[in-house]
């Protein structure tokens, strides 16, 4: 068992080079072993590109050995022809005998599919081998998948007396987050579809949402802007990367600005989030502001949340938002700042 759970950390870790491109498909990593030594190693790297199994298969020098491996991977392989042909038919093909299986897939139409297929072909499969670990590898997925809405991680940096980062002072902002932690937060961004903030953030600190100071794609920006009072010449409406704006008035057309009208009269951030999710962006950054961020945590809806404390006293400003104190939280240290990690029992299990 010692054994299975080696190899079953191994496929977890290859899932999370996944985190930036495998969305909207789930994180996977696959490991196979032949006489105790790891032979191949793969996961899923891009969306519509081949599964972690294909890759891993791939990746062995000598294939005969296959026919005496034992695979393992994070998450059931696939019995159906998506954009690759199945998984669970490949490893059959290759006669890889025996299959060590995170957790199954969550979905009920597809669940067990792919375990059936490699029984039937008669091959041994052992399944719920660090079942939870990969279930939480995967908890983006599932989120969106059963509860329709992106996977929401609220993001926020504040003083030590408890004021949110950007203040104005004398007219110019303060900034709170360190040039070292502001990485932490571009590398945030660009593990997210999908980046938001409120129309008053928007505003006065005209933020451009991009990743720059860190490697990788900028996710779509989102804003809103009931009243169509936002200046077409925020950054936020450069064209250089996909926004859209919930809105209750007609705006002009701009170019990559998408309009979203919004029903003022019922709750407005459940409708937001199910635009998102028909437009299949599976994670969504929440960066401000305060009202904004505070909205989500009243209406409980969230999953994790991140929160910078700089030492720093502001004395007064905009308050940061509070999650009750009763919410269980982890303490890190990051480049010497304090960062409190809030996350939700994962609502989200199917099954
Ligand atoms: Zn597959």
């Amino acid at each position: 068992m010692e054994e299975e759970y080696k190899y079953m950390r191994r496929c977890i870790q290859l899932a999370q080079n996944g985190r930036c491109n495998a969305a909207p498909n789930p994180m996977v990593g696959a490991v196979i072993v032949c006489d105790r030594q790891i032979i191949g190693e793969g996961y899923h790297i891009r969306c519509g590109e081949a599964h972690a199994e294909v890759n891993a298969i791939r990746s062995v020098k000598d294939p005969s050995l296959l026919k005496r491996s034992t695979i393992y991977v994070s998450l059931e392989p696939c019995s159906h022809y998506g954009k690759t042909p199945p998984c669970a038919d490949l490893i059959i093909e290759k006669q890889i005998p025996r299959i060590v299986i995170g957790c199954i897939d969550p979905f009920s139409e597809v669940a067990g599919r792919g375990i059936r297929k490699l029984k039937d072909a008669g091959r041994e499969v052992i399944v719920g081998v660090m079942e939870e670990e990969c279930r939480q590898l995967i908890r983006r997925f599932i989120t969106f998948h059963t509860l329709h809405r992106p996977y929401i991680t609220l993001k926020w940096a504040e003083s030590a007396d408890g004021y949110l980062d950007m203040q104005r002072k004398d007219g110019c902002p303060v900034m709170l987050s360190s040039p070292l932690t502001s990485m932490l937060v571009h590398k945030k961004r660009t593990e997210h579809s999908a980046i938001m903030v409120g129309t008053r953030t928007a505003r006065l600190d005209n933020p451009g949402l991009t990743v720059r100071h860190w490697y990788g794609r900028s996710p779509v920006r989102v804003v809103i802007d009931r009243s169509a009072a936002l200046s077409p010449a925020l950054q936020l409406f450069d064209g250089n990367t996909p926004t859209l704006v919930f809105t209750e008035k007609p705006h002009e057309a701009a170019l990559n600005v998408e309009y979203i009208p919004i029903d003022y009269s019922q709750d407005t951030l459940p409708q937001m989030m199910h635009a998102l999710y028909e437009r299949r962006l599976q994670s969504l950054l929440v960066e401000g502001g305060s009202m904004l961020l505070q909205s989500f945590i009243d209406a409980g809806l969230w999953d994790e949340a991140f929160v910078e404390t700089a030492p720093v006293l502001l004395h007064s400003g905009a308050k940061a938002p509070k999650i009750s104190d009763d919410m269980p939280f982890e303490v890190s240290l990051v480049f010497g700042r304090n960062f409190r990690h809030y996350r939700q029992a994962n609502r989200a299990n199917a099954g």
